[in-house]
């Protein structure tokens, strides 16, 4: 089997380098001549735990190559798949589509003999009809199948999450398509995945049916913790609770400063106007993508509370600015939106993060950079955790206090507790808590 991974991003890079550790031969093929130069030489592009060995195996076995050529990619390929990125379109909050389109284009250019084109990247209901049209715009001789075979994967572990997914999820009419994909997962068949065959149309709609309904779910809990804080309850006992019945189960009940990074935020905005579009509005999923953006806007307002509601000429603090942890990605993350409001209101903010610094600084300006964790807290009036890296878990919070101006902390990812915090002599805020004895 070989295949052609259009697209080598964090999801195509790997789910190419899964699909040649099942034994596939796979090209991977990338517009940004830069990336492709890293890839060949084999320098990793991205931040994801174990990526670098997976594909420097893989290379050398002789079943990962890239290239920019997409005519070299496709050679002999039994599929192509379509893994570039659908951000949100600018102003109308639609998936912006012309990647996916442009590269069908090259992809119907260089077709031959028999192949499956998957979509991989997240698609509103009718791209991959669309795909097929443009295709058979272009090469009406062209013998080919369209698949939409949307991932699942989570950045920081998405190799875990690639070997062994939940679920496969494919949707295609065709029954040879079926059987080819059914090939390329094969692995998967052997331990026992679930593989869900579906429609064309019923794929595409259930990964955004996924992530809208898991944002829904982090955006209840986000309310229920600061319906905790105004009753004097708890927002972890709460979860734990209700996680334990079945019918909820216990993921996802994590409060925080609202859902960021590369899908949730765009793949909301983009289901709502497809809803509204063929006038079926999905409420709730309005009200969700509403609550959020205000969510984590205000989030900087419990930063400047903590410092007695003023921070101008101030010094805060802030560990972590990637959307979560594990990842280099920046892509909507909270930190967008409290570096900026804290900086508006006259702090001077420090910095630090393990993988995203390089990435956030072209994003974040006026941000003082640190190279460690302690570095950025020297000095500070306030530090905020914004993102629960492991090692900002276990800081010596002896040292924390001696090093800050004032030992006030606001935990916006509860990884330490009120009571902790106390003994330690911190003025400590979380999310959904009480403040501690
Ligand atoms: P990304 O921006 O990291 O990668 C996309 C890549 O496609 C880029 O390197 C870009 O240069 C390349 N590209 C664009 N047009 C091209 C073309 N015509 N030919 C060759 N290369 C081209 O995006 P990503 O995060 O990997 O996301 C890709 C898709 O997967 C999106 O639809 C996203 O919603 C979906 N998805 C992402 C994740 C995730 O965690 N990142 C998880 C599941 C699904």
């Amino acid at each position: 089997m070989r295949i052609a991974m259009i697209g080598t991003g964090y999801v195509g890079l790997v789910s190419g380098a899964c699909f040649s550790e099942f034994g596939v031969q796979v090209c991977c093929v990338d517009k940004d001549a830069g990336k492709i130069e890293r890839l060949r030489k084999g320098e990793i592009p991205i931040y994801e735990p174990g990526l670098d060995e997976l594909v420097t195996r893989n290379v050398a076995a002789g079943r990962l190559s890239f290239t920019t050529d997409l005519a070299e990619g496709m050679r002999g390929a039994n599929a192509v798949f379509i893994a570039v990125g659908t951000p949100s379109r600018r102003g109308d909050g639609h998936a912006d589509l012309s990647y996916v389109y442009g590269a069908a284009e090259e992809i119907a250019q260089n077709i031959e003999g028999y192949t499956v084109i998957v979509t991989k990247s997240t698609v509103p209901v009718g791209t991959g009809r669309e795909v097929e049209r443009i295709i058979r715009r272009v090469r009406p001789d062209a013998d080919f199948d369209v698949a939409s075979n949307p991932e699942f994967l989570r950045e920081g572990s998405a190799i875990a999450d690639f070997m062994r997914p939940d679920r496969v999820v494919i949707g295609t009419e065709s029954e040879l398509a079926r059987e080819m994909m059914r090939r390329l997962y094969r692995p998967l068949y052997l331990i026992e995945t679930p593989i869900v065959m579906t429609s064309l149309e019923t794929a595409e709609l259930t990964k955004y049916a996924a992530n809208t309904f898991l944002a829904t779910k982090i955006t209840f809990i986000n309310e229920i913790a600061d319906l905790c804080e105004k009753v004097g309850a708890d927002v972890h006992d709460v979860a734990r609770g209700i996680g334990l019945d079945g019918r909820i189960g216990k993921k996802f009940l994590h409060p925080g400063p609202g859902y960021g990074g590369s899908c949730f935020p765009k793949d909301t905005l983009a289901l709502v106007r497809t809803a509204q579009q063929v006038g079926s509005p999905l409420r709730i999923v309005e009200t969700v993508v509403d609550i959020n953006d205000r969510r984590k806007k205000a989030m900087a307002d419990r930063i400047i509370a903590a410092c007695g509601g003023v921070v101008d000429g101030k010094t805060v603090a802030v560990l972590g600015v990637t959307f979560k942890p594990n990842t280099d990605d920046m892509r909507d993350a909270p930190s967008l939106d409290i570096v900026p409001a804290l900086q508006k209101a006259g702090a001077h903010v420090r910095a630090f993060d393990p993988a995203g610094a390089h990435e956030a600084e072209k994003l974040l300006p006026g941000v003082e950079w640190t190279k460690d964790a302690y570095a950025a807290l020297s000095g500070a009036d306030c530090v905020a955790i914004v993102t629960e890296w492991n090692e900002f878990r276990a800081l010596n919070l002896t040292r924390v206090k001696e090093l800050m101006k004032r030992p006030v902390m606001v935990d916006l990812r509860n990884v330490y507790s009120p009571d902790e915090m106390a003994a330690a002599g911190f003025a400590y805020s979380s999310i959904g808590r009480p403040s501690g004895p």
